[in-house]
């Protein structure tokens, strides 16, 4: 008699998942990680406002002059934020028929910890900053692009500019293209548009003590 494959958790765990794509325990870790982050989703809120610095800006403006925009921290305070309202309304069930288990294994739990580093700071990990400027610049806020598509990618994280204010800033010097496409019209990066939006910094903040 031949014994019948077990199907295995897509995760890689190794376990078995007979009925699933993801076995139960590693639902759990991704049900136990949206949980953690529950106490969190106000700070969230305050950091994607820009009411109160995320702890993880903090910790590098220790190390570095804040040259440039800080305001790509906020599209991610935010854009983590929408991820977590949207999986939250994602049932154990659900999550067990995911597609592409593994990354979403990873992905569930690694966004919900830099949540809670970005409110609480960090506590026995080392900051993850490479980790955050890789997934801002994979967002594409450091993407120059027309003034249109920029500024329908900050709608997107609920940051409404109107292009004609762009074209007005750009006019007074206040904000300069990053780069030009092959017609020659000017290309900005959202970064660069938010940081035009909500000037932080006074020129005298980034001189050195
Ligand atoms: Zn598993």
């Amino acid at each position: 008699m031949t014994e019948t494959e077990i199907h295995l958790c897509e995760t890689g765990c190794t376990r078995p998942a007979p009925s699933t794509r993801m076995c139960w325990h590693c639902v759990d870790d991704i049900v136990q990680a949206l949980e953690r982050t529950v106490d969190v989703s106000d700070g969230l809120l305050a950091i994607s406002r820009r009411e109160m610095a995320p702890q993880l800006l903090r910790t590098e403006a220790t190390t570095r002059p804040a040259y440039g925009p800080t305001e790509p921290m906020n599209l991610t305070a935010f854009a983590i934020l929408q991820d977590l309202v949207t999986w939250s309304r994602l049932t154990a069930a659900d999550w067990s028929q995911v597609d592409n288990p593994g990354w979403w294994h990873h992905w569930v739990q690694a966004r919900a910890q830099m949540a809670v580093d970005m409110v609480e700071g960090e506590k026995e990990t080392a900051p993850d900053l490479a980790g955050v400027r890789h997934r801002v610049k994979q967002e594409g806020a450091y993407s120059p692009m027309l003034v249109g598509t920029a500024t329908a990618w900050l709608a997107k994280y609920g940051i409404h500019v109107d292009k004609k204010r762009v074209g007005m800033w750009a006019a007074r010097g206040k904000l300069h293209p990053d780069g030009r496409d092959h017609t020659g019209t000017a290309l900005y990066t959202p970064a660069a548009i938010v940081a035009a939006l909500h000037p932080t910094r006074k020129p005298a903040d980034l001189i050195d003590a």
